[in-house]
C-alpha cells in the first residue's frame, strides 16, 4: 500500500476569550484546531471578571447580532433566552427618544428582535456553546506577550502562566484581546508600518446601578426606556432602563464633557430626572437599589484602519474591539464582533488558512462590518465639541442632516422606522435610509403629529410605582 500521508489540520490561537474571541473560535472550529489564550481566570457562570469591565453597564444587541451570534453557534439565542434573556420587539417593546428630541411611536408589526440579558449571562452562554465544540480548547489564566516570526509570516506568540513564559505556535494568531491590544506595538516590533489610527471621542461618561424591577413590573414585557443624547445641544445626555433577568433593571446614565454622570448615590436618580425628559428618574423613583455605581470612561471611538498597511504577515488577524471600539451608546460592539468573525468563516471557505495572502484577505474582509458601525457612530459624535481634530466634512453634515430627517419620519411611520432600524441594527447597510420605504413618507410628509411626551402606556407606569 502506497503511503498516504494525511494533511495536518491547521491550527489557530485566538488571543481572548470574550465575545470576539469566542466567536472568532467558532468561525474558525471547521477549519481548525482552536486554542483561546485567555488572561484571566473563567467563571463557571454568569459572573463577573476583571477582563472584561465593561459587563457591568448595560449591553444592548441589535437584532443584526441576534442574526449573526444564531448563524455561528445555532442555539445560543434560544439558550439565553431559556436562562432568563428576552427577546424584544424593538418597534413595540423600546420607549425611545431620538437623538433630535422626537419620540418614537411604538408599533406591533415589528420584525426587529433585539436580544436583552446582563452581559454576565450573554458572556457565560457563549462560553459554554464554543468551549462545547470539539476543536476549541482554551489555556486560561495564560498571558499573551508578544508575536513570534518576521514580518512576513506570524508563527506564534509568546505567552505566560504563573512565572512560565513558552512559545505557542500555530498556523493563525488572532488578536481579540480588546480595546487595550498590543497589536500595532507587536507588529512594528517584527519591522511592519505603524498603523493609522483615528479617534472621535464624545468624552462620553457611564454611570450604571443595578434595581430591583419595582412594583409589579418582574416577569411581564415592560419596555426598554431610552433617552438618547441630542449632539446639538453639549453635554449630550442620556440613559436607558433594560428590564433584564432576575427581575434586575440596569439602567446606565450617560453624559459628554461637562455633563457627565458620577459615582455618587445621592446624584444618581438626580441626573436621570435632569435628562431632556425625566422618564427615567420618573420610573426610579420605586426601585431599589441593588448595587454601587459603577462608572467607565472608556467609551471613544477608536479605530484602527489594519486593512490599509501597504504590508501584512501571513497568520495574523486582528478581530473585534481590538480593530476598532465605538460609542457604546450605539450598541454596536457585539453585533460587529459575530459580523466580523461571519466574514472571517465565509473567506476560510474560499482561501485555505494557510495559504499565502489569506490572512490579508481576512483582515480586509472584517473591515466592512467595522466601517458600517464606524460610520453611523462618528456620523453622531463628530458633532461634539472637542471630539476630533478634523471637523465634520460637508458630505458628514448633508449625512447627518439625512439621518436626522430619517429618524423623523421614522419616527410617526411604520415602514420608515423598519428602514431605519435595518441600518441602526447591522441587518442592512445605510443606502436602505435611500429606499422607497424612506423616501416616500419623507417626501409626503408625516401623517401623524410628533409625540409630545413618552408613549408609555398608563399601565406600564402603574406597574413600576406601586
Ligand atoms: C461601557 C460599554 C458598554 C457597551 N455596551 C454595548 C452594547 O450595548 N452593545 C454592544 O453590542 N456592545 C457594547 N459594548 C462593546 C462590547 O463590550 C464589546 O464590543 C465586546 O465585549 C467585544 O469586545 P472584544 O471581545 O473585542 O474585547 P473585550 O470584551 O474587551 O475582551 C478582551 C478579552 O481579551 C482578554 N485579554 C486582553 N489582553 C490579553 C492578553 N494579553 N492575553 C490574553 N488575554 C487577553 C481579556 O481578559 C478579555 O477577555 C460596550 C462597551 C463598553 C465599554
Amino acid at each position: 500500500m502506497p503511503d498516504i500521508a494525511t494533511p495536518r489540520r491547521p491550527t489557530a490561537v485566538v488571543i481572548g476569550a470574550s465575545a470576539a474571541g469566542l466567536f472568532a473560535a467558532a468561525a474558525l472550529a471547521d477549519y481548525a484546531d482552536v486554542t483561546i489564550v485567555e488572561r484571566d481566570v473563567l467563571p463557571g457562570g454568569p459572573e463577573p471578571r476583571r477582563g472584561v469591565p465593561q459587563a457591568r453597564h448595560a449591553h444592548l444587541v441589535w437584532s443584526g447580532g441576534v442574526l449573526a451570534f444564531e448563524d455561528l453557534l445555532p442555539g445560543v439565542i434560544d439558550d439565553v433566552v431559556a436562562k432568563g434573556g428576552r427577546l424584544v420587539d424593538i418597534m413595540r417593546d423600546m420607549v425611545s427618544r431620538a437623538p433630535n428630541e422626537v419620540w418614537f411611536r411604538r408599533f406591533t408589526n415589528g420584525y426587529h428582535r433585539n436580544l436583552v440579558c446582563s452581559r454576565d449571562l450573554l458572556d457565560s452562554v457563549l462560553r459554554a456553546h464554543v468551549l462545547a465544540l470539539h476543536s476549541v480548547t482554551v489555556r486560561q489564566d495564560t498571558t499573551v506577550l508578544g508575536l513570534e516570526g518576521t514580518a512576513s509570516r506570524v508563527t506564534g506568540v509568546r505567552v505566560r502562566t504563573d512565572d512560565d513564559e513558552s512559545t505557542l505556535s500555530a498556523d493563525l494568531i488572532v488578536d481579540a484581546s480588546g480595546r487595550g491590544s498590543h497589536a500595532p506595538r507587536w507588529l512594528t516590533a517584527l519591522g511592519l508600518p505603524v498603523v493609522t489610527e483615528r479617534e472621535v471621542n464624545a468624552g462620553v461618561a457611564y454611570a450604571t446601578r443595578i434595581y430591583r424591577a419595582p412594583g409589579t413590573t418582574a416577569n411581564t414585557r415592560f419596555p426598554l426606556i431610552n433617552v438618547q443624547a441630542n449632539p446639538e445641544k453639549a453635554p449630550g445626555q442620556g440613559g436607558i432602563i433594560l428590564p433584564v433577568e432576575d427581575n434586575r433593571w440596569i439602567v446606565t446614565l450617560s453624559g459628554t464633557r461637562g455633563g457627565e454622570p458620577t459615582a455618587d448615590p445621592e446624584a444618581f436618580r438626580a441626573f436621570a430626572l435632569g435628562l431632556g425628559d425625566p422618564i427615567i428618574g420618573e420610573l426610579l423613583e420605586h426601585a431599589d437599589p441593588l448595587s454601587d455605581i459603577a462608572t467607565t470612561r472608556s467609551t471613544a471611538n477608536r479605530r484602527r484602519y489594519y486593512e490599509k498597511l501597504p504590508a501584512w504577515p501571513d497568520g495574523f488577524l486582528v478581530l473585534g474591539d481590538a480593530i476598532a471600539g465605538y460609542n457604546p451608546v450605539y450598541g454596536h460592539g457585539l453585533t460587529v464582533a459575530a459580523q466580523c468573525a461571519l466574514a472571517v468563516r465565509e473567506g476560510i471557505r474560499r482561501h485555505r488558512i494557510t495559504e499565502p495572502g489569506t490572512a490579508r484577505a481576512l483582515q480586509r474582509a472584517a473591515a466592512k462590518p467595522v466601517a458600517a458601525a464606524w460610520d453611523l457612530a462618528v456620523g453622531q459624535d463628530a458633532f461634539y465639541p472637542g471630539a476630533s481634530d478634523t471637523p465634520p466634512t460637508a458630505a458628514e453634515r448633508f449625512l447627518a442632516r439625512f439621518v436626522d430627517r430619517a429618524v423623523e419620519t421614522g419616527a410617526s411611520n411604520p415602514r420608515a422606522l423598519a428602514a431605519l432600524l435595518d441600518v441602526m441594527s447591522l441587518e442592512k447597510p445605510a443606502t436602505r435610509l435611500f429606499s422607497p420605504d424612506m423616501l416616500r413618507p419623507m417626501l409626503i410628509g408625516p401623517r401623524k403629529p410628533p409625540l409630545d411626551g413618552p408613549p408609555i402606556t398608563d399601565a406600564e407606569r402603574r406597574a413600576a410605582s406601586t
